[in-house]
């Protein structure tokens, strides 16, 4: 009798063949990629990807056709599943059935990728060949012949893996739910197109939110006292908002006796560097190569299918116990084949910790080392990435530096200083140390300082755009340190909260690059920005009271985690969201219908709008959008607003013309602007500047030699 192995992919198909000995033969399909392997003990064959998919709405009734907020929420009596994709993809279904239907086929294997997904892609293919023999389940940590021919030896039953099943139908089910009759309520009321996702929508309105912050900054100026010479920088924490105050502790500090107080001197060890998570690697590859999140996941997955990556969907830093036969393996082959010296097994809680792995360990490189001058250059740049970080976790040598802790006082404030002396590199040669300290002039206790403070003015200054780094941890904890303060008085909340997540490590790259092929959001050098279709997206949204914030995620997130843990059904997770659905749609039908919007996508993705002059930054067309006139090419992101702070504030409104003037020549000469301070009228010419960044935000100055009336 034969085992019949079911792989996710083509590609992992031909890996599980590679680790069986003898080799399998192949055997074509009828159709064109359909196939299967096949030696006396072994059948493998392999789906792509989504074999099957969850009906449509109309797949349950033909009346939910025709888009009706009446007929909302849309709810399966239960959920079923229909074939998806082209020919080829229902001929290698068939193909399938017929080889779980073999009489000498005794048992199945579910080898779809090790996650949640993975594991129910497979399951619907038994359920849709109503399968009734022993299924089994190959899972896999990395895909290296070894790790293969290991885990085929230690399968456990597929129901070994039934929570997580579980957790993976209640999440689609959900996310179906929340999708469908979301978006058609949201659609039908706003007369565009929205599309509204569980956490799809809170990724929109999190950037709309943080790119409003950045629009509408305004700038503060203040005052600090500040001594700098070639030796030492001393700088004041008192913010003073008038230079007169500034000048006059300058003047103190000045008259007073300023000396060393105080030298400590130890020695800092400073830890390795953890072992990457997914989205610490999509992190450092955005910071490194403005690699975008989901190009990072999709080499990632290049490097893992070839046999070079562990697992990447994995949200853990660590590995687990039982591999620390394999971590040693795997420097002996770094060390063979690239000669790298320095690094070594240890064996370190920093590195192996079973508590901290969910279901799979960090990503690491394998035994199989690959000819890197022979990899794409993509492959190559994140391989060594990856590299890397394994060096700097199993560096033999620590990096330690000598710390000096200076105080400097002069009987009215004490400025502390540190500075660090290298002793030993450790990791740093694998990979750039964090933030480093400066260097310290060589002083000794009672020296005296001859300073100079003078005022220096500052300004405050407006949040960061969303990185792939910074908006990774945001998703990966939407929660403020303030706001977990207080929540974790109530101690369910608090645990749940360290758990609770936007999306999965698995399915964030995919949706934010949902989010910008709809054209919600921008990503150009690795900062996130929001278009108009974007806001008009989460203004809509929340006038129809569809609240997809954090805390509906939380509470969703808490009933899945729950699912996983056995505690709850599927059930009874799938009625909550749908009674949570009724309310919605009653109280967003009662909503009156929007105007259809001013913001219309055009064929190409793009907005039609007027042309009102050339960019001054990349020569292409500035055009107008409801909000602003701004550069057609959105990695340029030249733009003013027409509701423009600056403006605003001297009582002026942002005129067509005055736009126009200020792209071409770079001011525009404004009379009758009214000071903000004294209430009075006056002329001048503002000035215009459009500094690098994403986008190119004005920044305005006054000018009141050059003006001339018109
Ligand atoms: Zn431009």
């Amino acid at each position: 009798m034969k085992t019949l192995i079911i792989a996710e992919k083509p590609s992992l198909a031909k890996n599980i063949c590679a680790a069986i000995a003898p080799a399998p033969k192949w055997v074509a399909g009828k159709s064109k990629n359909s196939g299967h392997w096949e030696n006396d003990d072994y059948i493998v064959t392999y789906a792509f990807g989504h074999l099957l998919q969850l009906n449509d709405a109309e797949d349950y009734n033909e009346d939910y056709k025709k888009w009706d907020v009446d007929t909302l929420p849309i709810i399966p009596p239960s959920f079923q599943y229909k074939q998806s994709g082209d020919a080829g993809a229902k001929a290698q279904l068939r193909l399938i059935k017929s080889l779980i239907d073999r009489k000498d086929v005794d048992r199945v294997v579910n080898a779809g990728d090790s996650d949640r997904e993975g594991e129910i892609i497979i399951r619907n293919i038994f359920d849709y060949a109503k399968c009734k023999k022993p299924a089994y389940r190959l899972w896999m940590p990395d895909q290296t012949p070894k790790t293969i021919k290991a885990e085929l030896a230690a399968m456990k039953l597929d129901s070994n893996y039934d929570n997580l099943a579980n957790e993976g139908y209640a999440r689609t089910y959900i996310d179906w739910l929340y999708g469908i009759n979301l978006t058609r309520l949201a659609t039908k009321k706003a007369n565009t197109l929205l599309r509204v996702g569980r956490v799809t929508s809170p990724i929109v309105a999190i950037i709309c939110e943080r790119e409003r912050a950045i629009r509408n900054f305004v700038p503060v100026k203040y005052y600090v006292a500040v001594h700098e010479d070639e030796d030492i920088k001393l700088t004041s924490k008192h913010k003073r908002d008038k230079k007169a105050d500034c000048d006059q502790q300058c003047k103190d500090y000045n008259a007073a006796v300023t000396k060393v107080e105080d030298i400590k001197k130890s020695k800092k060890v400073f830890p390795r560097p953890k072992l990457f998570a997914l989205s610490d690697l999509q992190g450092a590859a955005g910071k490194a190569f403005k690699f975008t999140p989901k190009q990072t996941l999709d080499v990632l997955q290049k490097l893992y299918e070839d046999g070079y990556c562990s697992y990447p969907r994995t949200n853990s830093r660590y590995m687990a116990v039982a591999e620390k036969k394999k971590a040693a393996d795997i420097i002996a082959a770094i060390q063979g084949a690239l000669g790298t010296t320095g690094i070594g097994f240890r064996d370190s809680k920093d590195i192996f910790d079973d508590s901290k792995i969910e279901s799979h360990s960090a990503i690491t490189p394998t035994y199989k080392i690959p000819n890197l001058a022979a990899l794409p250059a993509d492959q190559q740049k994140l391989y060594n990435l990856i590299l890397n970080r394994f060096c700097a976790a199993f560096c033999v040598e620590e990096y330690s530096a000598d710390r000096t802790e200076m105080t400097i006082g002069n009987g009215l404030e004490a400025f502390k200083l540190t500075g660090d002396v290298i002793i030993t590199k450790g990791y740093t040669v694998f990979e750039p140390a964090g933030k480093k300290d400066g260097t310290l002039p060589n002083l000794a206790v009672g020296d005296i300082i001859k300073t100079k403070f003078a005022s220096v003015e500052k300004e405050t200054t407006p949040p960061d755009h969303f990185s792939a780094e910074t908006l990774n941890a945001y998703l990966k904890n939407p929660y403020s340190k303030d706001e977990q303060k207080n929540l974790s008085e109530d101690e369910e909340a608090a645990e749940v909260i360290s758990e609770v997540e936007l999306g999965t490590e698995a399915t964030r790259a995919g949706l934010i690059d949902g989010a910008i092929k709809s054209g919600y959001i921008t990503l150009s050098k690795n900062k996130y920005g929001i278009t108009d279709q974007g806001e008009y997206y989460v203004d809509s949204l929340a006038r129809l009271g569809i609240d997809m914030t954090k805390e509906r995620t939380l509470n969703l997130s808490k009933s899945l985690k729950a699912v996983f843990k056995g505690q709850r059904t599927v059930e009874s997770v799938v009625r909550d969201a749908e009674s949570d659905l009724r309310d919605i749609c009653v109280f967003g039908s009662q909503q009156t219908d929007a105007e259809k919007p001013t913001v219309q996508k055009g064929d190409n993705g793009t907005m039609d709008k007027k042309v009102l002059c050339k960019c001054p930054v990349c020569g292409k067309n500035i055009v107008e959008s409801p909000k602003a006139w701004g550069c057609e090419d959105r990695d340029c992101g030249c733009v003013i607003f027409k509701e423009d702070k600056f403006f605003e504030r001297q009582q002026k409104k942002m005129t067509a013309t005055m736009a126009k003037s200020l792209f071409n020549k770079g001011y525009v000469d404004v009379e009758g602007l009214v000071s903000a301070r004294t209430g009075k009228a006056y002329n001048a010419r503002v000035k215009v500047t459009f500094p690098e960044g994403s986008p190119r935000y004005p920044k305005y100055e006054l000018d009141f030699e050059n003006f001339k009336k018109k």
